[in-house]
């Protein structure tokens, strides 16, 4: 699966706003127990003002595996095969 997945990189990680997300990038969650979630940025995108910078409800994401939701790390991937 990963291979159909590259990161992208919208900026500093603290800076990074839900309005910068473009509508093929999804945002990817790697959990300390080694599940990783690939979900959709539409669900944010509907619920969070479009200045709210991630950095402040990262402590909101959830590992669906584990119910941990310290210390998981984040970042935003884009299909390959979208242009
Ligand atoms: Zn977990």
């Amino acid at each position: 699966m990963s291979d159909d997945w590259e990161t992208v990189i919208l900026g500093p990680k603290w800076a990074v706003r839900v309005r910068d997300f473009g509508l093929d990038d999804w945002l990817k969650l790697n959990c300390p127990c080694g599940h990783v979630a690939i979900v959709s940025t539409e669900k944010m995108k509907a619920t969070q003002p479009g200045y709210m910078r991630l950095k402040t409800f990262e402590h909101k994401f959830r590992c669906r595996k584990c119910g941990n939701n310290e210390g998981i790390f984040w970042s935003v991937v884009r299909r390959k095969d979208a242009s």
